[in-house]
């Protein structure tokens, strides 16, 4: 019997081990569940259905709000892997639940349906920004590139105000995002039971990355940090939020 039980786990152990390492080799190469890849500077999109030209000129722009960050690498390859017939975004989707899109190592994975003339995705009726959300997901690829893996989240445990923060930082920069006091009048117009923060062409930020967005834009922008000095802070959250406020309602 006991000789049965060890037979059986040793089985388990290794079929465990097997799919384990199955799913790591799709996670790790998505070539292997796509149709079609196309090389741009430094990206390579992945795609089941001819790819969309107007798509490149989404990277050009993000990669414009790339170079903004202090973490920018100009040869970092990153993989961009769209939603658009491939079983590999519904791998994710089953590994990590739902989401707009996930960004990690070196790879972003769009989620939602994505309309690239539009430049929109969309989720449950809510519509992100195409390009400000292709920025926010490398974003977090520098911040791996940069800090490595054990730096990271979910490893290093990083506040996720300063990881998702960032991201959205690097990311909200239209002339109507740029400018701090504005945002906080645009998030305390919004009815605060709403689980977005809508922008004035319809696409939206969820209320919780706007309140992140917005207090590592004021330790950047105001308090002229950078982020590696954020990242190095232990002011509490709630601290640099009443920090922020004060500095908003002395303004106005
Ligand atoms: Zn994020």
């Amino acid at each position: 019997m006991k000789k049965q039980i060890k037979k059986w786990t040793l089985r388990l152990t290794v079929s465990g081990l097997l799919i384990t390492i199955l799913l790591l080799l799709i996670i790790l190469k998505p070539v292997l569940t796509y149709a079609g890849k196309t090389t741009h500077s430094n990206y390579s999109v992945f795609h089941h259905q001819p790819l969309d030209p107007t798509l490149l000129s989404h990277l050009d722009n993000a990669t414009e709000h790339l170079k903004t960050s202090e973490f920018y690498n100009p040869n970092l390859h990153l993989d961009i892997c769209l939603n658009d017939g491939s079983s590999y975004p519904d791998l994710m989707k089953t590994l990590r639940g739902p989401a707009f899109a996930w960004g990690f190592y070196n790879k972003v994975i769009l989620q939602g349906t994505t309309n690239v003339p539009e430049n929109i995705v969309e989720l449950h009726g809510y519509r992100w920004n195409l390009t400000q959300l292709l920025t926010h997901e490398m974003t977090h690829c520098l911040q791996f590139d940069y800090l490595g893996l054990r730096k990271s989240n979910p490893i290093a445990a990083i506040p996720d105000w300063k990881w998702e923060g960032y991201a959205e930082y690097i990311s909200r920069q239209n002339p109507n995002q740029k400018n701090l006091s504005k945002n906080i009048d645009r998030l305390i117009a919004t009815d605060e039971t709403l689980w977005e923060v809508k922008f004035e062409d319809g696409t939206i930020s969820p209320r919780e990355y706007y309140n992140y967005w917005t207090l590592v834009q004021y330790c950047m922008d105001i308090k002229k940090m950078s982020y590696l000095q954020i990242l190095d802070d232990t002011t509490s959250e709630q601290l640099v939020r009443n920090q922020m406020m004060h500095w908003y309602y002395q303004r106005n």
